[in-house]
């Protein structure tokens, strides 16, 4: 396979005890961005990803081409590929998976509830029965999600708060794989670490995100849809700069711990943990809008609109104190100045027309 001698024949420069990490969904938002920062820094990377298209792929091959200036390879194929994983790590001894591939957002669940269970369930364990077996066996981090706090109503999200009422079926895999990874660090002895990440926005972003989706409407003079709760609260979430949790994801592969499991047998006790990557600072998605009007010098036309019951929460806040005291996880960047790169990259990739023709099928407010 192509990739097979791409692999082979790269003299990709590690750094000293560098890490070589396969990052699944590297096609993606967050996975493209950690390709970047972990090959940057030296580490080797390859990638693997599906290229679906539940929004447009031509983004996802754009992210492609800017990797393959910097020498990654994206392999294509599913995580339901058992026989393609094996060969992965035949090929090349990963020390680390980043593992970011799912189906995301929360409304498109209602569409197309069977997209989840595959990719999130049974991809997800796909992954976890090749890397047990694996020898040694790799540390895993992966992509958990805010969205399991459902309708938690402490305020910040504590990683130790329930997440035992799901509002949607894609927060519902989520939680699934967390108890999933924790039977196979129990039985296995895998590494596991699981980051809740909380709105991720920036350059590069989903079209299927309010910010994203509002930048083009307002840019096109259509109308928005501004949710409130049904007890007329504005809706709020803690908007998280992509460069923050780059900074969380490597922070967490870098104190992942060594698993003790070896060839699918129990050795000893791995490490299984989970933490939360926000920003620690909700903001009503109103404000969001006029941060964006400033930024495109234009009126956005607003419809207020009562949350339907469709999966989406009132409000997501969280509390970071775990992720800075494992890894010194500290957010730096305000939705401002967050928005304003990513206005930037907006224009720069779309022109300021933004006519780009490839209609969004999909909409969320969060993941
Ligand atoms: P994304 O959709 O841009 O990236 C996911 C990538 O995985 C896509 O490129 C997709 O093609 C690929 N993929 C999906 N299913 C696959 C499969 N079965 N096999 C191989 N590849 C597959 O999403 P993102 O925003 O970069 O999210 C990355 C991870 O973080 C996801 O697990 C998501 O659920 C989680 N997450 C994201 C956010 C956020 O705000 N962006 C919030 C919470 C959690």
């Amino acid at each position: 396979a192509a990739w097979e001698k791409q692999v082979r024949h790269s003299s990709t420069p590690r750094r000293v005890n560098g890490f070589s990490v396969l990052v699944t969904g590297a096609a993606g938002f967050i996975g493209s961005h950690c390709s970047l920062a972990l090959k940057k820094r030296g580490d080797g990377v390859l990638g693997l990803d599906n290229f679906n298209d539940y929004y447009d792929p031509s983004l996802k091959r754009a992210r492609q081409n800017l990797l393959s200036k910097h020498q990654i390879f994206i392999v294509e194929g599913d995580l339901n590929d058992g026989p393609l994983l094996t060969k992965l790590f035949d090929v090349v001894p990963f020390t680390h998976v980043l593992h970011l591939a799912a189906q995301a957002g929360v409304r498109y669940a209602m569409q197309n509830p069977q997209s989840y269970v595959k990719s999130n369930i049974a991809g997800f364990v796909n992954l976890l029965e090749v890397a047990k077996a694996v020898n040694p066996q790799p540390a895993i981090v992966w992509a958990s999600s805010s969205s399991v706090y459902g309708l938690n109503t402490e305020n910040p999200f504590s990683e130790h708060d329930r997440t035992d009422r799901p509002a949607s079926l894609y927060a519902a895999t989520k939680k699934a794989g967390e108890e999933i990874a924790h039977t196979y660090n129990h039985i296995y002895g895998l590494s596991l670490t699981g980051l809740r990440f909380f709105t991720v926005y920036g350059p590069w972003g989903r079209p299927d995100m309010a910010y994203f989706f509002f930048t083009k409407d307002i840019l096109q003079g259509k109308p928005i849809d501004i949710y409130r709760t049904q007890d007329h609260k504005a809706v709020a979430r803690d908007f998280t700069y992509i460069d923050d949790v780059v900074k969380g994801c490597l922070g967490a592969l870098d104190t992942a711990e060594k698993s003790t499991g070896s060839g699918g047998k129990k050795k000893g006790p791995a490490q299984l943990r989970v933490y939360n990557l926000g920003n620690t600072s909700p903001v009503p998605v109103g404000r969001l809008v006029s941060i964006l009007e400033g930024l495109l010098n234009t009126k956005a036309k607003k419809h207020v609109i009562t949350l339907p019951r469709n999966g989406d929460v009132p409000y997501t806040h969280a509390n970071v104190t775990l992720a800075y005291k494992d890894f010194g996880y500290k957010p730096t960047t305000d939705l401002a100045s967050g928005l304003r790169k990513f206005v930037k990259w907006y224009v720069s990739y779309f022109g300021i027309e933004s006519k780009h023709s490839n209609e969004t099928q999909h909409f969320d407010e969060s993941s």
